[in-house]
């Protein structure tokens, strides 16, 4: 069978374009035998170079992975493909069909979507399609039966075992090394899940699709995470000398005797610099030691609200304040560099709550700090409520993209201004006396002018962007000091 996977990043979020998710599903299906392609989309612009790639390529499936806010590129998408090749069966997968899977009702040509883990219920389909059988009592998908959402039985979430037999994300028909130069580090993603409730997040949304509580992690061993970082490595040798890692996990190392022979396993194998996402709470003084001693350079902590009514009552973070300082401390003291995460424009916030977390922001004096505004994603407590009590602004909400930089929430006007700029100046707000963080601010502030004008703003490159010259350069000084120490 072939099978041409799409991922949309358009207008997207996050420059983060590895999409691990549809790397995975990429792998397992090139494993199976089938003929695979893949194709990123980044621009509207985009679409006709995605519809001959689909007429050259005449694929049986076409495997679409969105979140909430790609999702009407993916309904556009499926529409033209459709017309092109109507014979093409188009699913989508990813965290916004597993939320909420009666988006499928706002499509015409999508045929079904997946839920939840879907590795080996999408081996099935192909294999029903391919032996010309219907598909229609696939374990995990849902369709549009006449007119009614049907959903089939959800098949139980890949344990520990089965996740260490998968075979590791697809990186090289996915452009990784492309990835390497927009991020400007390596992504790698090793635990499914997190246990905790926050109720503007994905995971409590899932757990309730698995009939649970919580949405518990499973990973597969700290030996398969390494040998997946030594085999991208070997693949990617710019990682390393250029790029450092970033480790993606929901919450790294939530498992103690995992992490500790991961980091080992790390110290020992890979030695690249990396950084990782934490909860302050599940930070204790021997884990930020294990974390130092182990090439990581910095923490991102979730702070979200320094209102403690927002943080624990609207946002269910449970987390004392006391806890949130204490974590940014032991990181100095550790000589490790945090990032501080913040959500506002959440619903019940005021301009003081605002200040609450400008305040406590200052306070942990993060070494970066950064801003989101809430987005109300379908299927999590939250974003449900906010539909439930006609707080979203529907024809807004329809086509936007600008997810996290822009609220879709009916806000008066004069407060969606005070979102925008807290998000505009977030950092200028939070260390208002740095001298170093004002060069740097005037400086992206002169290349974004720059970029501007027609000959030289193809010419200036973003900070982390690395050129061809950059990764020869320091593949040679990497090679000299090698010399030197022989
Ligand atoms: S701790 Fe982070 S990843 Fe876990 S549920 Fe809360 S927001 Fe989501």
């Amino acid at each position: 069978m072939k099978v041409f996977f799409v991922y949309t990043n358009i207008n997207g979020f996050h420059a983060d374009s590895f999409g691990d998710g549809i790397a995975q599903i990429m792998a397992v299906t090139k494993k199976a035998g089938h003929e695979i392609r893949q194709m990123q989309i980044f621009k509207k612009d985009e679409y006709s170079a995605a519809s001959e790639a689909i007429i050259d390529f005449k694929p049986d499936v076409i495997g679409f992975t969105s979140v909430s806010s790609q999702f009407s590129f993916v309904v556009e998408l499926s529409d033209i493909f459709k017309k092109i090749s109507p014979n093409t069966i188009n699913v989508c997968g990813g965290v916004h069909t597993t939320l909420y899977p009666q988006c499928i009702m706002e499509t015409k040509n999508l045929d079904a979507i997946f839920i939840g883990d879907s590795e080996y219920a999408f081996l099935d389909f192909l294999e029903k399609i391919k032996n010309k059988v219907s598909w229609k009592d696939c374990d995990n998908i849902a369709y549009n039966d006449n007119g009614k959402l049907k959903k089939n039985k959800i098949r139980k979430l890949l344990n520990d075992v089965e996740l260490e037999q998968l075979p590791h994300p697809d990186r090289t028909i996915y452009p990784f090394s492309k990835v390497l130069q927009t991020v400007g580090m390596a992504p790698f993603h090793f635990t499914r899940g997190c246990p905790f409730t926050c109720t503007y997040c994905s995971n409590i949304g899932i757990a309730k699709i698995y009939g649970q509580t919580r949405y518990n992690i499973r990973q597969a061993s700290p030996e398969y995470a390494i040998q997946e970082l030594e085999e991208t490595i070997e693949q990617n040798p710019t990682i390393g000398p250029v790029y450092n890692i970033s480790l993606t996990d929901d919450i790294f190392g939530l498992n103690k005797k995992w992490r500790r022979e991961f980091l080992s396993l790390y110290r020992e194998r890979i030695k690249v610099p990396f950084i990782c996402l934490l909860r302050c709470d599940v930070v204790t003084e021997d884990t930020m030691q294990d974390l130092a001693k182990g090439y990581c350079h910095t923490i991102q902590f979730g702070v979200e609200s320094g209102s403690d009514y927002i943080r624990n009552v609207v946002m269910d973070r449970t987390m004392p304040r006391e806890t949130i300082i204490n974590a940014f401390q032991l990181a100095k003291k550790y000589g490790v560099n945090t990032n501080a995460i913040n959500i506002i424009g959440v619903p019940g916030e005021t301009k003081e709550m605002l200040l609450e977390t400008v305040k406590l922001n200052r306070e942990i004096s993060p070494t970066t700090t950064g801003v989101n505004i809430f987005y109300p994603y379908k299927g999590t407590p939250l974003g449900d409520k906010c539909f439930k009590e006609g707080l979203v602004n529907l024809d807004k909400y329809q086509d936007f993209s600008n997810e996290r930089r822009e609220s879709v929430l009916n806000y008066s006007e004069e407060w969606l201004e005070t979102l925008k700029y807290y998000r505009a100046n977030w950092s200028k707000e939070i260390f208002p006396f740095s001298y170093r963080r004002t060069f740097f601010r005037t400086v992206d502030g002169l290349k974004q002018i720059i970029k501007d004008i027609p000959i030289a703003g193809p010419m200036i490159k973003d900070r982390y962007q690395k050129t061809k010259r950059d990764i020869k350069m320091s593949l040679y000084y990497k090679d000299k000091r090698k010399k030197r120490f022989l």
